[in-house]
């Protein structure tokens, strides 16, 4: 039997993999919650028995770290990195932690805002053959005014820049072990995880959920750390920015030559050229667009520096197993 074939015959091995950063408020009631929805999936039959739960310690600062080791059992593991990486790096490590131990993994946020109840519609894909199941949320209801606008802006923008991403899909998502080998081919140290995942290309299928509230807590997303992943998610899929600078630069051009006939033309007539107001204005525009291609140059450029450095993405200080019986 291929490995394809075995599906919906074998019941998966299945690991679900979650980043945590400094979530003291609700790391346990996540964890048992977590652990009660594993156990009766074992026991409904849909799941391999060994299937576990990952849990990635992101170098919180808070007291996340000893409550999760707290819980940590056979169907719990703890993977402590040695500092905060962010949550996609985090989310990576949980993710290459797993690879070519389980059938199938499904990453998904600690805070439970992922609906639980979508993993078996997730699993059910699975062993139709899909490969990679991206978990699409339906409403945007439970969201602030600020998250659901700035994700829109965010979408609008990745679209505008030609990067390909399956919409109100973040990272909730099933991937088979072969996915998640295939992923481990993508070396880039500038992460951006839902871009890269429909570029595998393989067999997939979404399966639509309702978004929930964070259970406790506040969102680890500020402005600033959303700003920076919207900018890594554009110009490591997308030259696009580079490209306008470039048509920007024609058009000025352009239009400067436009100016300099005018300007003889009107020195010709014997008129004075009117005003230093427009001249300021010009000025001060051009300086602006200016540094405004400078700036994205740069981005680019340290995209380069740090590829070319190929520095690791994290650090495992620890990864925590306890049996049973301990
Ligand atoms: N997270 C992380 N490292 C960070 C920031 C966040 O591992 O530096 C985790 C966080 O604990 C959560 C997930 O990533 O499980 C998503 O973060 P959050 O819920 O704050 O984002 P939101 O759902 O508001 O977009
Ligand atoms: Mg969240």
């Amino acid at each position: 039997m291929s490995k394809d074939q075995e599906r919906g015959v074998k019941k998966p091995l299945l690991a679900i993999v979650l980043p945590c950063y400094n979530e003291e408020e609700i790391i346990l009631q996540s964890a048992n919650v977590l652990k009660e929805f594993l156990t009766d999936l074992k026991l409904s039959g849909s799941i391999h028995p060994d299937s576990f739960i990952v849990i990635v310690d992101d170098g919180s600062s808070d007291k996340t770290l000893d409550l999760l080791i707290s819980q940590a059992d056979e169907a719990l593991k703890v993977v402590k990195l040695a500092s905060n990486v962010g949550h996609q790096n985090a989310l990576l490590a949980g993710m290459q932690v797993v690879t070519g131990h389980v059938d199938c993994a499904i990453t998904m946020d600690v805070d439970l805002q992922d609906d639980l109840s979508a993993i078996s519609k997730m699993i059910a894909a699975y062993n139709r053959g899909a490969h990679i199941v991206y978990g699409v949320r339906n409403d945007r209801e439970t969201d602030t005014v600020y998250k659901s606008t700035t994700a829109r802006v965010f979408y609008k923008l990745m679209g505008a820049m030609g990067v390909k991403l399956i919409e109100d899909h973040a990272d909730f998502r099933l991937l088979s072990g072969f996915a998640l080998s295939e992923f481990a081919k993508y070396k880039e140290v500038n992460l951006f995880i839902r871009g890269i995942i429909p570029m595998i290309g393989l067999k997939s299928e979404i399966v639509y959920y309702k978004r929930l509230s964070r259970i406790g807590g506040d969102t680890k997303y500020s402005l600033i750390k959303m700003l920076s992943l919207a900018l890594d998610g554009v110009t490591s899929f997308s030259n696009r920015p580079v490209r306008l600078i470039s048509f920007l630069g024609i058009f000025m051009f352009v239009t400067s030559v436009f100016l300099a006939i005018w300007i003889v033309l009107v020195v010709l007539r014997g008129d004075n050229i009117p005003g230093w107001a427009s001249t300021a204005l010009v000025m001060d525009m051009l300086g602006g667009i200016q540094l405004l291609a400078l700036g994205i140059m740069g981005e680019y450029i340290s995209k380069i520096y740090l590829e070319t450095k190929g520095r690791p993405h994290y650090h495992i200080e620890a990864v925590i197993e306890k049996k049973d019986q301990e």
